[in-house]
């Protein structure tokens, strides 16, 4: 007789737009996976129904198969230890949803629930950028800032789940406004509409670039596309949100002590372009004894870094308890 194979995990990101689910081995092996439009707008009942059939749907790709549970990544704020999904922007109608006692019911199945930046960072620390490391903190730099910290092996989340919200952590005192109506946060400083808007500012100024003659409003992608064409004045924009991203790191270095600080979201695309200012800036920010303790290299996951800690999650968790 065969031996009985492991229990598998189903992972589920719940996004705005876009529903996804894959099937996952202790080991981090993604057997199957299927993606089907959120249709937010039909409110939470509906799309809860929509992740039960998702669920069911990568589970029947291995019948007879035992399933430990279904970890779900949601945008935030998430109370993870009631599963609760609070009032994220793009899930309109969402308001403290117990998202997962109610798949719980449906699927008759643990049911664990995680904020998207956490478990982007448990993704990449268990199966990506940060394997093998026990120290790590992960950045999705995108149209917001947010982030994981991995500390002792231990991802963070602080009292209320609320930790690693590194996108407003303040850099620069009475800066740009930042949009949760702070000041001189890193978002509002290295975001993907921040990287537009100072790119719009440059033209506005004059500067030589392929992004003159640009019809409407300025996206983060076309400046990463024109940096990677040679133009001075995009690699300029982004040197500028990559050394702001380094302050930032270089905050998080002397708190956290982390070997690898991993950089993931669509900014990330930028590669060097961000990447090398930002080491830069978080070198010539932190104390002499930091400076070879610790690197910074893009993420490995790419969008699928919260599918596999949502697998992480359900792993972890039920070998816990
Ligand atoms: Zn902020």
């Amino acid at each position: 007789m065969a031996p009985t194979p492991s229990p598998l995990a189903v992972a589920v990101d719940l996004g705005g737009t876009h529903l996804r689910a894959a099937l996952f081995t202790a080991e981090g092996a993604m057997l199957s996976r299927t993606r089907v439009r959120t249709e937010a707008e039909r409110g939470p009942d509906a799309v809860i129904e929509r992740i039960a059939d998702v669920v069911r749907e990568v589970m029947g790709t291995a019948p007879g198969q035992a399933i430990m549970g279904v970890g779900v990544t949601a945008p935030g704020p998430v109370d993870e230890k009631r599963g609760v999904v609070a009032s994220p922007p793009n899930l309109p109608g969402w308001a403290d949803v117990p998202l997962a006692e109610r798949l719980q019911a449906l699927l008759g199945l643990p049911v664990f629930l995680g904020n998207d930046a956490n478990l982007a960072a448990l993704g990449e620390y268990r199966y990506g950028a940060g394997k093998g490391l026990d120290d790590i903190i992960y950045i999705t730099v995108s149209t917001g800032i947010g982030g994981g910290i991995i500390s002792n092996g231990r991802l963070l989340t602080g009292a209320h789940g609320m930790a690693a919200e590194i996108g407003h952590m303040p850099i620069v005192p009475d800066g740009p406004l930042c949009g949760c109506g702070q000041r001189g946060h890193l978002e509002a400083l290295a975001s993907g509409p921040n990287i537009a808007r100072e790119a719009e500012a440059a033209l506005k100024r004059g500067w030589p670039s392929l992004l003159a003659n640009h019809d409407g409003p300025l996206t983060a992608v076309e400046v990463v596309q024109a940096a990677q064409q040679g133009d001075a004045t995009a690699r300029h924009v982004l040197a500028r949100a990559g050394h702001y991203l380094g302050v930032g790191i270089a905050l998080l270095v002397h708190v956290f002590n982390p070997q690898r600080i991993i950089v993931g979201g669509g900014v990330s695309n930028a590669g060097d372009f961000l990447l090398e200012p930002a080491r830069q800036s978080a070198r010539d920010h932190v104390m002499k004894p930091y400076r070879d303790t610790f690197d910074i290299v893009p993420a490995a996951l790419g969008d699928d870094a919260g599918l596999y800690g949502a697998g992480a999650l359900v792993f972890d968790t039920c070998s816990a308890g």
